[in-house]
């Protein structure tokens, strides 16, 4: 077996649940937050969709898209 029993599950990849999640959904879902939730985090807020190098999409800029929101992104268009 591979180190899949090593690595706890919520430090695991949201999508492929196999690898170790190293990056956080970047994409912003702040215009769809309630004012209140705005007000709250004080921030924009982001998808935050834990993901592994592999299923990452990175933008550059350090903005890396999960594959539910590329999904979203490309419904956009
Ligand atoms: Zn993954
Ligand atoms: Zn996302």
């Amino acid at each position: 077996m591979p180190d899949l029993d090593i690595i706890p599950l919520d430090e695991r990849c949201d999508f492929c649940r196999r690898k170790p999640a190293t990056k956080l959904c970047d994409y912003p879902v702040g215009e769809r937050a309630s004012p209140h939730m705005v007000i709250k985090y004080g921030k924009r807020i982001t998808c935050d969709a834990k993901m592994c190098d592999d299923c990452a999409t990175s933008l550059g800029y350090e903005m890396d898209f999960c594959p539910k929101c590329m999904e979203e992104l490309k419904n956009l268009k």
